[in-house]
């Protein structure tokens, strides 16, 4: 393994990275260290070929931050969180779907549905 912090031993996440890059040879590790933890998600599918893997794709709409806005709504499939950095809508989720590209007819929807509820108040 090539990977060495400046102590000499390689970090938990060189290790890692080289494990998720070498199965067979992890499985060796595996052997000597008796335990490793595979944390890749959705990329275990393809390391442990597990075609039962799938991907929920979820997106979340930003609005600007308002930080008199303090609490949170849940409605049906909806919901908003208020952060520091902006309000979070959502909510999607769309099983099966690989695409990291936002979906902007499900962006719409999130803003009519919250206009919606936010409307009935
Ligand atoms: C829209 C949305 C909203 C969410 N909101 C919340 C929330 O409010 N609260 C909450 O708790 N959770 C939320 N989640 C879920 C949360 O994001 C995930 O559960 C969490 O990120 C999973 O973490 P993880 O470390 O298991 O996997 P990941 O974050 O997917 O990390 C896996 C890592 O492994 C790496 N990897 C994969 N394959 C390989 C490989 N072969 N070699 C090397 N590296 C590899 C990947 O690059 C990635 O860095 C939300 C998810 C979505 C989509």
């Amino acid at each position: 393994m090539g990977h060495k912090s400046t102590s000499g031993t390689p970090s938990p996440f060189m290790v890692s990275l080289w494990m998720a890059a070498h199965p067979p040879e992890a499985l060796e590790v595996v052997s000597v260290m008796g335990v490793v933890v595979n944390c890749t998600g959705l990329g275990a599918g393809e390391l442990c070929s597990d075609a039962e893997l799938v991907p929920i794709k979820g997106q979340l709409t930003y609005l600007l931050p308002q930080p008199e806005i303090n609490y949170i709504v849940l409605a049906g499939d909806l919901y908003m969180f208020p952060r520091a950095d902006g309000i979070v809508l959502g909510g999607t989720h769309v099983r099966g779907d690989w695409t990291l590209e936002p979906d902007l007819a499900a962006k719409s929807r999130v803003l009519a549905g919250h206009a919606k509820v936010f409307g009935a108040l």
